[in-house]
């Protein structure tokens, strides 16, 4: 049975007074799903030190263990400061920081090692939608991004239509539950079925209050990663709750 995952992504957003809404979500976190909060590195251990029953994770890591990379994080620091997972490949790494699969299927082993799990994203423009390649890019960055050697417990995948996020957009059930059915057969395809079918798959972009329930309820959709509506409790406890 893979465990419900309902993810928050608080991007470049949240100062200390934050940290409030993270205790407020807390009673929430109660439920059969697990509660995720990405929020910016500056937060990290105080949050983690705060919040036994909310898990916490990271943005972005760098590749390398450790050295002269000035401004960047080595997984083993997001771990050391309290976080267990961390997002890897968003589209907005892809785009603002030119970030390629390589890259993030680097940073992922970076990850692994530290003990950490990887939210490793994909998902597609709107122009490769219109051109009915959806599947072929999610299939490639599903190649390109995941190093040999998943689990079950060391990776997630996020499927975040770049078109979607933040936009209010969000495809139909259907087209949400052919690229999961399609991220899932690619997995066990590579990795075995045990494997292919332990891995937590998330859907991302738009997701609401008012539209999570019916997306939970698409086959393959393990919960969700959730960016603006993460930043507030009064928003992603019902989230939440749609999956507990
Ligand atoms: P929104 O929920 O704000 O659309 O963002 C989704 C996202 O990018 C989460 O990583």
């Amino acid at each position: 049975m893979r465990r419900k995952l309902a993810a928050g992504n608080w991007k470049m957003n949240g100062t200390r007074a934050a940290l409030a809404e993270i205790a407020a979500m807390a009673e929430a976190a109660k439920g059969g799903a697990e509660v995720l909060i990405c929020p910016p590195a500056t937060l990290l251990a105080e949050a983690a030190q705060n919040e036994a029953g909310v898990a916490i994770g990271g943005q972005d890591c760098h590749a390398k263990p450790s050295g002269a990379h000035t401004g960047d994080l080595a997984a083993d620091m997001l771990h050391d400061a309290g976080a267990r997972y961390v997002i890897l490949g968003h589209s907005e790494r892809r785009q603002d920081h030119d970030e390629h699969n390589e890259d993030v299927r680097d940073k992922t082993r970076a990850a692994w090692d530290a003990g950490l799990t990887a939210i490793v994203c994909v998902g597609e423009s709107l122009a490769e939608r219109d051109a009915q390649n959806t599947l072929d890019i999610i299939g490639g960055q599903l190649a390109g991004s995941i190093p040999d050697g998943a689990t079950g417990h060391s990776l997630v995948v996020a499927y975040e239509p770049i078109w979607a996020i933040g936009t209010g957009k969000v495809p139909t059930l259907d087209q949400i539950g052919d690229v999961h059915d399609f991220i899932r057969a690619r997995l066990e395809r590579r990795f075995g079925a045990g494997v292919g079918r332990s891995v937590r798959l998330l859907y991302g972009g738009s997701v609401k209050p008012s539209n999570a329930a019916e997306i939970f309820a698409v086959s393959n959709v393990d919960g969700a990663l959730v960016g603006g509506a993460s930043l507030k409790a009064a928003d992603f406890v019902p989230i939440i709750q749609a999956l507990n």
